[in-house]
């Protein structure tokens, strides 16, 4: 296989692990984060820590990006210190954050006028996915420069799917995410209408994972809300990040998503109690909330 110098910007909860897996594979890697303390657990591993995303751009054949929103990636790309001031030219940045599509297209124009290609690979699956390298990834960009990168892909996720041009990776996580909130919604609805009806909502998840509710959703979010164990995961600040982006992009295309707006309150009302940092499964505590339900 391909052996790549791969540059990787941001550790942390997927970046770390997913550079982690990049350099198990056998790839050469030279990561960067802001936190020197982020740096240190690859560094033992025998990945070189770079002081900025320039440095580890400058080393690298394609330079993977995993951090917040998308002012976070333009900071990373173009600001001071950033990729740009370090990316050989023919080189490739595969921005694998979830961000706005509207905003990846002009990155990748911008990038495409400097002689570098980019990729949008956003990822579902969770920290678990990331350790466990079994990632679904969304990409878009021109065929060949996804076959190029394909390698490094394969070394972190299992269902890669190549959807379109620059952009077309961030819309379809930007579905994922519909598809996700809305569930945990209705895992939330569901269980504590079992609870207060006074019937196991422990037994109900049992029943329901084996017929046509059944869902990845169901199956973890529903244990998270079950235990009252909130720990990311995925924070909620990140999550309502995320149904930003879809209902900003709703917006621009003249596009209603009720469902999706619905549980994009219920994240405000989260973050408004001060449970930002908590898991996005933690929905289920507005539903409870709301009609008095206690544990
Ligand atoms: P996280 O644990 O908060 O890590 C984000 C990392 O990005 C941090 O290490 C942070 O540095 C760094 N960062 C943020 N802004 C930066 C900037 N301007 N310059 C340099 N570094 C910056 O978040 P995460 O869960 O890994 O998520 C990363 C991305 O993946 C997000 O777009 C998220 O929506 C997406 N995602 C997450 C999951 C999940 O389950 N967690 C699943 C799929 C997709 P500091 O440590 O210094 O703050």
């Amino acid at each position: 296989m391909t052996k790549m110098t791969v540059g990787f910007i941001g550790l942390g909860i997927m970046g770390r692990p997913m550079a982690l897996n990049l350099h198990k594979a056998g790839h050469a890697l030279f990561v960067h984060g802001r936190r020197p303390e982020s740096m240190a657990p690859l560094a033992h591993a025998g990945c070189t820590a770079c002081a900025s995303a320039a440095e580890a751009a400058a080393q690298a054949d394609v330079t993977i990006i995993m951090v917040s929103d998308t002012a976070d990636v333009e900071q990373v790309i173009f600001g001071a210190g950033g990729v740009t001031h370090g990316a050989k030219l023919g080189s490739v940045v595969v921005d694998m954050s979830t961000i706005s599509p509207t905003a990846t297209r002009h990155f990748a124009k911008e990038l495409s006028a400097r002689g570098i290609e980019m990729l949008d690979a956003p990822v579902s699956g969770g920290d678990v996915g990331a350790i466990n390298a079994t990632l679904s990834i969304m990409v878009g960009g021109k065929p060949a420069v996804f076959e190029r990168v394909q390698p490094l892909f394969a070394a972190m996720g299992k269902n890669i799917v190549h959807i379109g041009d620059n952009g077309a990776g961030q819309v379809a996580k930007a579905c994922n995410q519909i598809v996700v909130a809305v569930t945990i919604e209705a895992v939330a609805e569901a269980l504590t209408f079992a609870r207060k009806s006074g019937v196991d909502a422990a037994k109900v998840r049992d029943a329901l994972l084996g017929g046509f509710a059944a869902s990845r959703i169901l199956e973890v979010h529903g244990k998270r809300m079950l235990d009252n164990n909130y720990q990311p995961g995925f924070k909620t600040k990140l999550h309502q990040k995320d149904m930003n982006i879809v209902l900003q992009t709703a917006k621009d295309l003249g596009l209603a998503l009720p469902a999706a707006a619905l549980v994009m309150q219920h994240m405000n009302a989260l973050m408004g109690i001060g449970d930002g940092e908590l898991d996005s499964a933690a929905v289920m505590k507005i539903i409870e909330h709301m009609s008095g339900v206690e544990r």
